[in-house]
């Protein structure tokens, strides 16, 4: 096909952020739109989300997304017109002695953008998770509300609802360059050499927006790293655990819609370099061995417990661990890449972000000021960081 398309925007990229920014879009009455996905919907980092959901932030506008984020998965029938798969098992968080103050820090600052969170202590803990050592736990936050989603589902019911409403999906295509003149995006090439003609283009190609930029000048600083992901049969039946964030050994275990337990390693110190296009969809021995380690030091109370599968993903990682959601340079162009493993529990507000940055070059949203998300920071030195970092365990953001 060698004719031409034109749209008012134009979605690079039909991961979660892409499908919620069209959903969004639409929301707000822009229909004209188009997401560009050159495999299918929810085909890259989005397939591997652990999906957990937590308002745990320590960087409040991050903390704000969140909290409004949960309002569209707990309400998804409504607001989506399907189910996204989210299981709201409540979410425990606890910390050593060293981070209690930030914690207790972190959870006023939630408080102060709407985020429902408790002090909990190790008994009631106890009570959740019974097979867990709290002993090296000096206080634990809990959100009622939190849980874990499904990250495919959600992208493909963020891409129902855009479509429903009119916007239009071409699976199968890629973008090979963006079109420019004077500075400003006039549309996207494809790889047939057809042309879809724009003045809008939503960068949400994950790791793979940073090529597209690059060929205009545009630096997005992200690395790719590759995630081990272990699942683990409890050996028991487990009942209704919530969501384990343990930033004493830096894990996160969630139940599994099978019976079992989904573990991933949350220290980040050492990463693990990857091309997306070419990695091990495995956990290494050693990995392996971490896993077993970890889990059985903190579930000393699963005697039975048993490695039953694993897999990988990979994390499009910023300096600072955060995304950049921002207009660039080239007038018309914004992008949201880079949620550095994060990106599923705020793909909403993300999604709302970027309308609001299409339609009014601004956040609606005074708690997600724009300016936190700037591309720009990074060369600033800037960096999005929480005013209350973990020690150990700056993986929280
Ligand atoms: C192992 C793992 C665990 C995670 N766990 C969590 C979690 O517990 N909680 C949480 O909040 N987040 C989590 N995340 C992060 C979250 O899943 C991601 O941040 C989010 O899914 C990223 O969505 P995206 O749309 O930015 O990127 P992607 O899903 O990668 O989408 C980008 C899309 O762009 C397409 N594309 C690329 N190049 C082109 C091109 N040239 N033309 C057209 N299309 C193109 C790709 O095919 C792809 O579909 C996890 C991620 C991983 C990998």
């Amino acid at each position: 096909m060698t004719g031409h398309d034109t749209a008012e925007v134009v979605i690079v990229g039909g991961g979660l952020e892409g499908c919620a920014a069209a959903w969004a879009l639409a929301e707000r009455g822009t229909t004209d739109v188009v997401i560009v996905e050159r495999s299918t919907v929810g085909s890259g980092g989005t397939g591997k989300s652990s999906g957990v959901v937590r308002c745990h932030y320590g960087v409040a506008s991050l903390a704000a997304m969140a909290t409004r984020a949960l309002e569209v998965f707990e309400n998804a029938r409504d607001v989506l017109g399907e189910d996204v798969g989210f299981h709201q098992t409540g979410y425990v968080v606890g910390v050593g002695e060293q981070n209690a103050g930030a914690l207790a820090a972190s959870m006023a600052d939630q408080r102060a953008v709407g985020v429902r969170t408790e002090d909990i202590d190790a008994s009631e803990v106890a009570k959740l998770w019974p097979s867990a050592d709290l002993e090296p736990f000096a206080a634990f936050a809990w959100e009622e509300r939190g849980g874990y989603g499904d990250a495919y589902q959600t992208a493909q019911a963020f891409a129902g609802a855009a479509r429903r409403a009119g916007v239009r999906l071409r699976q199968g295509t890629t973008v090979t360059d963006l079109i420019t003149r004077s500075g400003a995006v006039t549309g996207v090439r494809l790889a047939d050499g057809s042309e879809i003609h724009t003045g809008t283009v939503v960068l949400t190609a994950g790791p793979w927006s940073v090529p597209l930029l690059a060929k205009h000048g545009i630096t997005l600083p992200i690395t790719v790293h590759r995630e081990q992901i272990v699942l683990i049969d409890p050996g028991e039946a487990l009942g209704p655990v919530p969501v384990f964030s343990d930033l004493v050994s830096l894990q996160y275990v969630r139940p599994e819609s099978g019976g079992e337990i989904l573990f991933g390693n949350s220290d980040l110190a050492e990463l693990e370099p990857a091309d997306p296009d070419r990695y091990s969809n495995q956990a290494t021995p050693s990995f392996l061995d971490l896993a077993v380690e970890k889990v059985g030091t903190r579930f000393p109370g699963l005697e039975d417990a048993a490695i039953a599968s694993t897999y990988a993903g990979c994390y499009d990682v910023t300096p600072d661990f955060n995304p950049a959601i921002s207009e660039t340079d080239i007038e018309g162009l914004i992008v949201a890449a880079g949620f550095s493993g994060h990106g599923f529990k705020i793909a909403p507000s993300v999604g709302r972000l970027v309308a609001d940055l299409v339609l009014d070059g601004t956040s609606s949203d005074p708690d997600i000021p724009a300016s936190d998300f700037r591309l720009s920071r990074f060369a600033e030195g800037d960096l999005l960081r929480s005013p209350h970092p973990y020690v150990g365990a700056g993986e929280m953001r």
